[in-house]
């Protein structure tokens, strides 16, 4: 990461904390955790800090206290409440008193990073800052498309793999391969070829939810992690994914779906599993989906 961004976590559950510290690590963050609300504060006497975590109803100090003694020390750090969903009219409150925003539990990975990460952009937006480097996040993005690379996708799908540990759930893969990529790269010339996966990833990022994370997992390779999502839905991303490619775009998609718990439950199995229907997709004539 280009430039040091510190994370402050209050929070007295260690399981809760140690979910999201790992989350936010993984995206490059600076993350320090706290359990007491006013040691927690102290520290931003002595750094700066971009975003500050904290439970909405803790023993000690309220979402809304915290919100309004951070502020007294550091205007400019943003304030985001944990709240169950059931308790969200208090997480209005706490953005009445100045919080940025909110986050719900049970926690959410991908939700609780886009929150963060919106956050830490108006932190650095507000601060007048000429540095936008943090826009761009090289160690965990592709440099040519702006997705996840193949080595954050890893860790996205450890913690969704961990997550359903704790709580059973669904979600879902798209592996996405663009047909006959290479035609196009022959005929159209390389930086066309560039050009048409930078514009396939707006595509992508168009045709899916925000709190789907979109990777870039080889050259014309895209995976898509659906959170929360069955069989039956991730299918109907996919045809969606497919039908706003082919009309926007000079070429075609396979893919290749697959969802636990169905298909597999560990991350290797998943993604084999993936790769084995967008083979079949491939076989069977392209510019389709197949589900595992
Ligand atoms: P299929 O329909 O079976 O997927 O065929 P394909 O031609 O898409 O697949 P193949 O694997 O044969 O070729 C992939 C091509 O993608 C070859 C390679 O030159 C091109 N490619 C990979 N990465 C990049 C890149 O970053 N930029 C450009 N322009 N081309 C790339
Ligand atoms: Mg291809
Ligand atoms: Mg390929």
């Amino acid at each position: 990461m280009a430039k040091e961004i510190n994370v402050l976590i209050i929070e007295e559950d260690a399981a809760l904390a140690g979910q999201l510290d790992n989350t936010l690590k993984a995206v490059g963050y600076h993350t320090w955790v706290m359990t007491d609300a006013e040691k927690g504060i102290n520290l931003l006497r002595s750094n700066a800090f971009s975003v500050v975590i904290t439970e909405m109803r803790s023993a000690k100090m309220n979402g809304v206290q915290v919100t309004q003694a951070v502020h007294k020390v550091s205007e400019q750090a943003n304030v985001i409440v944990i709240t169950p969903y059931s308790f969200i009219s208090s997480a209005i409150e706490a953005m009445e008193a100045g919080a940025y925003g909110y986050i719900t539990k049970p926690l959410n990975s991908s939700e609780a990073r886009i929150v963060v990460e919106r956050a830490v952009e108006r932190y650095f937006l507000l601060s007048g800052s000429e540095e936008k480097e943090f826009l761009v996040d090289l160690a965990v993005r592709d440099g040519l498309t702006g997705l996840f690379n193949r080595r954050y996708f890893n860790q996205l799908i450890a913690v969704e793999v961990d997550r359903l540990k704790r709580s059973p759930a669904a979600f879902s893969l798209l592996m996405v391969d663009i047909d006959d990529f290479k035609n196009y790269n022959d005929s159209q010339g390389h930086p066309a070829g560039d050009a048409l996966l930078k514009d396939a990833a707006k595509v992508f990022k168009n045709s899916v939810r925000p709190l789907d994370s979109i990777c870039r997992y080889g050259g014309e390779e895209f995976i898509i992690i659906l959170p929360q999502t069955d069989k039956i839905a991730a299918k109907i991303v996919a045809e969606r994914l497919r039908v706003q490619f082919s009309l926007y775009l000079p070429t075609t998609v396979s893919i290749g779906v697959a969802s636990v718990p169905e298909d597999a439950q560990e991350a290797d199995a998943l993604i084999a599993k993936a790769d084995g229907a967008l083979y079949v997709a491939k076989q069977t004539g392209k510019n389709r989906w197949c589900a595992a």
